[in-house]
């Protein structure tokens, strides 16, 4: 295929403002796609892949950089694109093939060329025989199918897809990969470059010829990898395995030292360290299961498998486990340090005791005690705690630290909350308690 410029982002940045506060959702963003390219855009939950694919498609106008297609500034919709979304939202009272034709009405094509070619769609996507059903009638994976077809109608340049597979059973989604791939490496459809936006690491890997993968806090691109593997690609081959291991390793980073891992208090210059927003028992899980596997370092890509987490959940424990010192990533491998050796064999309350050691040193809870103490009687409304983050965080995000903060703290036996009137407050030993780091 020819290496014509389609899409070009040029530092794209994105801002969302809330009260007097400004967040970056995305910064920097510099992308170019060809055609013959299909690109995955691959990241964690909130690192502005969404964000992106409206700005790519003309949904919404970046607060800075441009966006070109062929070459030209990009104003309002971007006529030559179209998203499939995570699911296809068919009309429910029309039939699978009004369902696609009407997408050929849009168009303005002639009633007499709509009905053949919209048959002649649903052929090439598999549904045959299923012209006539309704939505209602058909699997998830059939009508994400409809999806494609319709999509297709519209014969974009470059098609944009949001996750299509993962409101998908395993076995659906995989089979709706491969029939993808199969429309896309037989060149019989017009579109000319796919943006497949996924959370799934496997995913990119086995259908994308390129993998850009992006990190949050703010969203930006972190690596630009090129997947030359030729299709069709097994999981278990050893350059595929190779590939995603690599891919999990730039997603994981690397442990900092512990002040910089740590982060700053709210309204402190620098960027505050948000908690993961993950249960204690799983980091515990996490942490058990690291114990018991023979060698001291372990591939994350491994622990993945292992435990069958999804890429959110397993990148939230393992930025809470370094982010206690309970262990250490570095190029993909995560080790268990003494530390999170001491928290897994240690009881109950030996547990309790060192997780509270460790938040203790982390400067939102420092921020939070110091809060709590000024507070005459040494409690405060979650609402006001709420407030005061939200100098740091977007209002969402603040509510989830909020949450995370009172989790944590009471799992430590440092705070307590009382749920019937919201009310967040020192454990009676903390009021009085020396709150230096040792
Ligand atoms: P992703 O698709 O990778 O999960 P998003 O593009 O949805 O990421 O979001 C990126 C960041 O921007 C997140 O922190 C999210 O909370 C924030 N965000 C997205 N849309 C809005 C909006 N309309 N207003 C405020 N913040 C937003």
């Amino acid at each position: 295929m020819n290496e014509e410029k389609l899409l070009e982002l040029d530092k794209v940045g994105q801002s969302y403002t809330s009260g007097a506060r400004t967040f970056v959702a995305v910064q920097d963003v510099s992308l170019t796609v060809q055609a013959g390219e299909f690109v995955a855009l691959l990241g964690p939950s909130g690192c502005g892949k969404s964000t992106l694919l409206r700005v790519i498609t003309g949904l919404q106008r970046p607060t800075s950089g441009a966006v070109l297609y062929r070459g030209r500034l990009l104003r309002g919709v971007n006529p030559h694109a179209t998203i499939v979304f995570q699911t296809f939202a068919l009309f429910p009272w029309l039939s699978v093939v009004d369902n696609v034709e009407i997408a050929l009405k849009a168009r303005g094509i002639t009633a007499d060329i709509r009905g053949p070619r919209a048959v002649e769609l649903l052929d090439r996507v598999g549904l045959d025989g299923f012209e006539n059903a309704y939505p209602r009638e058909l699997s998830g994976g059939m009508r994400q199918k409809v999806g494609f077809a319709r999509a297709m109608a519209v014969e974009p340049e470059l098609l944009c897809l949001d996750e299509p597979f993962s409101a998908l059973d395993v076995l659906s989604a995989e089979s709706l990969r491969s029939d993808l791939l199969e429309l896309w490496t037989s060149g019989n459809i017009p579109t000319q470059a796919i943006l497949l936006v996924t959370h799934n690491i496997e995913e990119a890997v086995l259908m994308a010829s390129r993998i850009v993968v992006m990190d949050k806090e703010p969203g930006r691109i972190i690596a630009d990898l090129a997947n030359p593997l030729p299709y069709p690609r097994r999981r278990k081959e050893a350059a595929f395995v190779q590939l995603v291991d690599q891919v999990y390793g730039l997603l994981a980073g690397q442990t900092q030292p512990e002040h910089i891992e740590a982060g700053t208090a709210p309204g402190e210059a620098g960027r505050t360290r948000s908690l993961p927003p993950i249960a204690i028992q799983d980091l515990a899980g996490l942490l058990e299961h690291m114990n018991v596997v023979a060698t001291p370092q372990i591939d994350i890509y491994q622990l993945a498998g292992d435990l069958a987490l999804s890429l959110d959940h397993l990148l939230s424990l393992l930025d809470a486990v370094e982010l206690l010192g309970f262990a250490t990533i570095v190029q993909g491998d995560v080790t268990l340090t003494p530390l999170g050796k001491s928290f897994v064999e240690a009881g109950i309350l030996g547990r309790k005791e060192l997780f509270a050691a460790r938040i203790r040193r982390l400067p939102i809870f420092q921020w939070l005690f110091a809060l709590l103490r000024a507070a005459e009687p040494h409690q405060l409304e979650g609402s006001v705690v709420k407030a005061a983050l939200e100098l740091e965080f977007p209002p969402d995000a603040a509510e989830r630290q909020l949450s995370a903060l009172v989790n944590w703290g009471r799992y430590a036996e440092v705070l307590t909350y009382d749920d019937s009137n919201e009310l967040l407050a020192l454990e009676p030993e903390m009021a009085g308690a020396d709150l230096s780091v040792a």
